[in-house]
């Protein structure tokens, strides 16, 4: 059984390869600008280089994830600025766009009472899947390759927050994309829900370009080979986590201080972080000379890079 669903999939696989066509495989984005009715702008200037492979996202809340998101999967339209898949101007042709696109949106709404099942079943045709036997055997690979068999008959809405997200996966895998966006999947997730996801998202980076935001450092860590990091609309980093890291090599200096004290260090310091251990705080400060004072050099971690560029 195993070689047989094992198999399935290859054979999905393989038909996803032969249809990629490299000339789809750059995202483009250029100076993409949108300001809110509300007067927020949500989205400064933003140009991007994106390619095949896992790509980060990082921000905090209210950093413009999804907006850029929503704006590349054409739902909303920018105020100005271009994008460009391939040889698909993304804003021009939104139905091309469409056609190659895989969403899974930060809320993905009600679910259900239907099974897994049922629901692809329903989207497959949707995006225009009509072959019976075709559509069977490209859900049961995807539900396979989701680990979601052995709960094809179960309601969606009775599924668990990591099932629900290996879901959300298995729907926007429909139809070949060779974009896939995924808006913030982790959140919610407990440890091992969200190692299961990684694993899942990784294999199906190899192929395609897959867009993922988040505001977990840990999920960028784990997965990106390339990220960039965002805030209040503004690109602060484009590039790969460990030059990040690198660019920050000696500047990083940490301190075990009293809680009473800590007013007095965000004062005088370019404090980054501050955590408890063992309940006392340990900050991490920005400098780039020896702050003296008894702080200790220590590596950065993405973490540090993280807060250096947001704060
Ligand atoms: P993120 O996904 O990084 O949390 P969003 O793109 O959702 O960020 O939001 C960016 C900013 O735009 C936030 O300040 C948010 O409140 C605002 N915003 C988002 N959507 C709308 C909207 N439809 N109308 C007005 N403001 C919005
Ligand atoms: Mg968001």
């Amino acid at each position: 059984m195993l070689f047989y669903t094992t198999n399935r999939w290859n054979v999905y696989v393989y038909f996803h390869k032969k249809m990629t066509n490299p000339s789809l495989m750059q995202l483009k984005i250029r100076n993409l600008s949108k300001t809110y009715a509300n007067g927020v702008q949500a989205l400064d200037d933003v140009s991007l280089d994106i390619n095949k492979g896992m790509f980060g996202l990082l921000g905090p809340n209210g950093a413009g994830k999804s907006t850029l998101m929503r704006t590349i999967a054409t739902l909303q339209e920018p105020d100005s600025g271009s994008i460009q898949l391939g040889d698909i101007d993304v804003l021009q042709q939104k139905h091309e766009l469409r056609k190659t696109l895989g969403y899974l949106p930060q809320e993905f709404g009600v679910y259900p009472r239907v099974n897994p099942v049922e629901l692809l079943t329903h989207m497959a045709i949707l995006k225009g899947i009509s072959n019976k036997s075709e559509r069977q055997e490209l859900i049961e690979a995807l539900l396979n390759r989701t680990n979601l068999w052995d709960h094809r008959k179960k309601a969606i809405s009775s599924f668990s927050g990591g099932m629900k997200q290996r879901f959300g996966i298995a729907q926007a895998l429909l139809g070949n994309p060779q974009l896939i966006i995924v808006d913030e999947p982790t959140a919610g997730l407990d440890p091992g829900e969200r190692n299961r996801f990684y694993n899942l998202l990784s294999e199906i980076g190899e192929n395609v370009v897959v867009i993922l935001s988040t505001h977990i450092v840990e999920d960028v860590k784990e997965l990106c080979e390339r990220m960039a990091i965002i805030n209040q609309g503004k690109l602060l980093f484009t590039g790969a986590p460990t030059d990040a890291i690198h660019d920050l090599t000696g500047k990083i200096w940490e301190k075990r201080v009293e809680k009473s004290q800590m007013e007095d260090y965000y004062n005088n310091y370019r404090v980054i972080s501050a955590t408890l251990m063992a309940g006392k705080p340990m900050i991490h400060i920005y400098s780039e000379t020896n702050p003296g004072e008894g702080f200790q050099a220590v590596e950065a971690d993405l973490e540090d890079v993280f807060f250096s560029y947001v704060l």
